[in-house]
């Protein structure tokens, strides 16, 4: 696995612009209208099947879409966490996502900031795997935090694909069927914003609403507009206004808006009525910030179980969630803890974690990853890095991962440092010998892993340089029974054919 320079490259530059850009993005770019499927299903939801008390697991692809030259990739980091809040937005509807095969990256300036949904609909043509989910993270989807085509698939702005963003599971929800709770205001009381309105006012009955882009099927040059009721505070027309669903209360708020600390609006709006109310911030599927907002409704949770069932059928295939990844702390191989090495290609590697398909690896200059050189996700228990920084000491940590599990925590550490000086013999010693662990706080023994293939010998002094032990072994493991060993540093020497390579070994129990 080789892992190009790009990579370095882009984390530093998302970093500068998250924060600011997503104030400049409009929430959502979906326009769903109630389709027939689901007016039939409100109005005879019984009728339907759900699949009740099963976990229903729906496959994701994910594209991680940047620019030609290799930067403005979605950090990996980022993704991983977002997968998991995804999950966590969707567990109570008992709906699952897993990651389908390899994350897919595009190199493309064109897609990673397109202008128009049009150009955002041409890649997912281009681009999509069927019966999936096909999520594409670009730098800048249409001026839009997200959008949802039906017929294609989902676009997400990285800056608001954050780990405990909401975008990704409000775009979801829309790729069940699921409209804004405002459905109809989307372009205020007229369909293209034309017309403005006072919300101390009561609003009209009816609103208009531009969902030409959302049908069920790709409409690149016809204008569709239709109308809306609008839902009133009694509940009198909650069954076929807005969105249709009587646990949605009304909302008519269509820019992105903050909560207040009972989680409600603080834009107090007129029914047709004249009654006055605020808007639920705790729906994802509103315009309430992403801190506002939590859930699903249960009759939201039921419609999306029943679309799923009913029209999305072919995602849900025969999959079972592998077991999580081994929470045992990840033993780290090469580089060596503490050694030089030349700064380019080097690679890194780590003991395979039990049913852990993926890793996230991270590189940072500090010891508490403050500032991340690299994330990325690779496939096997090793990457190699075309180059680092030169001249630094660099901290490491892998994150073990597989299609379903992806709220892990990192699993131990290792730090080396880079130089331009080239070792070439040193550095295959180094890379054959291991020694785990090298803090010793109980009565754990000491392996010695040989990958030389080769006998070596090892020795074992105290700080004094007085030497406790000393063997020759072949090309085993060994290990060493520490526990009459005091409290304190001791140095462990490997020597192999007139090499040789110290480890440092720490008792303190
Ligand atoms: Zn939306």
């Amino acid at each position: 696995m080789r892992i190009l320079l790009f990579l370095l490259l882009m984390s530093g530059l998302t970093y500068q612009t998250q924060g600011q850009e997503m104030y400049d993005l409009h929430p959502c770019g979906t326009v769903l209208g109630r389709s027939p499927w689901l007016i039939n299903y409100q109005a005879n939801p019984h009728l339907f099947a759900r699949r009740t008390g099963e976990t229903l697991y729906v496959p994701l692809t994910i594209h991680i879409v940047g620019n030609n030259d290799g930067s403005n990739f979605y950090r990996e980091q980022n993704l991983v966490q977002a997968l998991c809040t995804l999950n966590a937005d969707f567990a109570p509807s008992g709906i699952q996502f897993y990651v389908s095969g390899q994350i897919r990256y595009i190199r493309s300036t064109e897609y990673s900031s397109h202008s128009t949904i049009h150009k955002g609909a041409e890649m997912m043509f281009k681009y999509n795997v069927p019966n999936t989910i096909n999520t594409y993270f670009v730098g800048n989807a249409s001026s839009f935090c997200g959008y949802n085509l039906p017929y294609a698939g989902i676009a997400i702005s990285q800056n608001c694909a954050k780990p405990s963003d909401h975008t990704w599971a409000h775009e979801i929800g829309h790729h069940f069927a699921i409209p804004h709770p405002f459905l109809g205001w989307e372009g205020g009381v007229s369909w293209n914003g034309s017309v403005a309105h006072n919300y101390n006012n009561p609003a009209p009955e009816k609103v208009l609403y531009d969902y030409t882009l959302f049908k069920n099927e790709y409409y690149p040059d016809t204008l569709i507009i239709d109308t809306a009721w609008v839902e009133r505070l009694d509940g009198s027309n909650c069954a076929f206004a807005a969105d249709g669903f009587c646990d949605t209360h009304p909302d008519y708020l269509y820019q992105r808006w903050q909560c207040s600390t009972a989680r409600r609006s603080n834009t107090v709006q007129t029914d047709p009525a004249g009654e006055k109310f605020s808007s639920d911030a705790s729906l994802i599927m509103s315009y309430a910030f992403d801190q506002c907002s939590a859930v699903f409704t249960p009759q939201q949770m039921d419609a999306m179980r029943a679309y799923l069932t009913d029209v999305r059928y072919y995602y849900l295939g025969d999959y079972t969630p592998p077991a999580a990844p081994s929470t045992e702390t990840i033993r780290y191989l090469r580089p060596a803890e503490n050694s030089t090495v030349f700064f380019r290609n080097v690679t890194l590697e780590w003991e395979p974690v039990e049913n852990a398909t993926a890793y996230l690896i991270q590189i940072s200059t500090s010891q508490n990853f403050g500032i991340i050189l690299a994330d990325t996700i690779v496939y096997e228990h090793q990457a190699t890095f075309e180059s680092l920084r030169n001249n630094t000491t660099l901290h490491w940590r892998v994150k073990p991962l597989n299609s379903y599990h992806s709220c892990t925590d990192f699993s131990g550490r290792s730090f080396f440092s880079t130089s331009s000086v080239s070792h070439t013999k040193e550095t295959d010693l180094q890379y054959s010998f291991s020694v785990y662990p090298t803090l010793v706080h109980n009565n754990t023994p000491v392996r010695v892993s040989n990958r030389s293939g080769k006998a070596a010998s090892v020795q074992v002094s105290d700080m004094y340089g007085r030497q406790l032990y000393t063997t020759d072994y072949g090309d085993e493991n060994l290990i060493l029974d520490c526990k009459d060993w005091m409290n304190g540093m001791y140095i462990l020497r490997v020597e192999q054919q007139g090499w040789s390579q110290s480890f440092k070994i720490l008792i303190a129990r």
